[in-house]
């Protein structure tokens, strides 16, 4: 028949038992062995039913007093064992293989203006900057578009305002670097652009391009063709043909295309050239007089050339790429194979 003494039995021993305890394993053991469902604790509880009813509340409360007991008893042992017991610290096992880091590299976009910026400064040229949302003035006006030309229309342009729009090409910091510095000035000019076009593999709302610039006295178109064909060499192989065909800008006088010899067929004809051999990789010409005249240049005293590309067309060109979309996807698999 269960009674006091039985009870205080079962104390005695569970504290000596966890006197002995220096590990969360062995604590968990005396806990199954006393405290759990199936402990010797709950199994006293069990016999409560046998004891007469004049005893029950007396030997009732020393169980209650013992359960509490060994359940604190438990908790403040686990609790210091949690902080001292080193068996629950992750085992380190030092022959396996560490965890691999993966090391960031530049976009393509950035590696190609790198390149194309680190060749113009070997040409003497400074690189300047503009801000992307510029004065209908600076993007048109200044730059000699007539009021009713079709670029300026709203299918074709970003206008914030009627004034202010997202400039459609980094020729308005043409008009900036000319406004703040006196000739001669030799710059290179890059930077985000953008255009309300529809999205596909051949055109996106918004790019890159490289804008230069030469003002100096007596500049000639042959020096403009000398430095366009140096860079292309530096940037393309040494080996390329060149031509340099007719075309038309608003802001120069005269214009023209630049094309080289398409670097995957070597002139044969494929379908990156569309079979006619070359591949147009610039726009140029002599900075027509009248911008000079927006610009306080006396176009008697001073000349310049002008040229621009685009730098995803550039990537596209110089390394085969078909869809300008992949440039701002972020697929992986597409970014590091550069
Ligand atoms: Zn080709």
């Amino acid at each position: 028949m269960l009674n006091n003494k039985i009870i205080e039995n079962i104390r005695v021993n569970f504290e000596n038992e966890l006197k002995s305890v220096d590990k969360l394993q062995l604590l968990e053991d005396l806990r199954i062995k006393y405290l759990s469902r199936n402990g010797q604790i709950s199994a006293l509880f069990e016999q409560l039913k046998d004891v007469s009813k004049e005893e029950k509340p007396l030997i009732g409360k020393s169980l209650n007093d013992l359960r509490n007991v060994a359940a604190n008893l438990f908790s403040d042992l686990k609790a210091k064992l949690e902080t001292t017991d080193t068996n629950k610290l992750p085992k380190i096992d030092l022959t396996l293989p560490g965890n691999k880091y993966a090391i960031g590299s530049k976009h393509i976009l950035t590696q190609t203006l790198d390149e194309i910026k680190s060749i113009f400064k070997g040409l003497g040229f400074s690189v300047n900057e503009g801000p992307e949302l510029e004065s209908d003035y600076n993007n048109f006006g200044a730059l000699n578009f007539a009021p009713d030309h079709p670029a300026r229309d709203m299918q074709d342009t970003f206008f914030i305002s009627k004034d202010f729009l997202l400039r459609t090409h980094t020729s308005p910091v043409q008009i900036r670097v000319m406004e703040n510095n006196k000739p001669p000035v030799r710059v290179i000019m890059p930077g985000r652009v953008y255009r309300n076009e529809a999205v596909s593999s051949r055109s996106y709302c918004m790019f890159h391009q490289v804008e230069g610039l030469y003002v100096d006295t007596d500049v000639t178109f042959t020096e403009l063709k000398g430095t366009l064909v140096s860079f292309a060499k530096q940037f393309y192989g040494s080996d390329l043909k060149y031509r340099f065909r007719p075309s038309f800008f608003p802001f120069t006088e005269p214009s023209a295309e630049m094309d080289i010899t398409c670097y995957i067929c070597k002139g044969k004809g494929c379908k990156i050239c569309k079979h006619s051999g070359w591949l147009e990789i610039l726009g140029c010409g002599m900075v027509d007089p009248n911008v000079f005249g927006f610009v306080d240049y006396d176009p008697e005293k001073v000349s310049g050339y002008a040229f621009g590309m685009g730098i995803e067309r550039t990537a596209m060109l110089k390394y085969g790429i078909t869809d300008i979309r992949a440039f701002f996807e972020n697929d992986f698999r597409f970014l590091k194979q550069f």
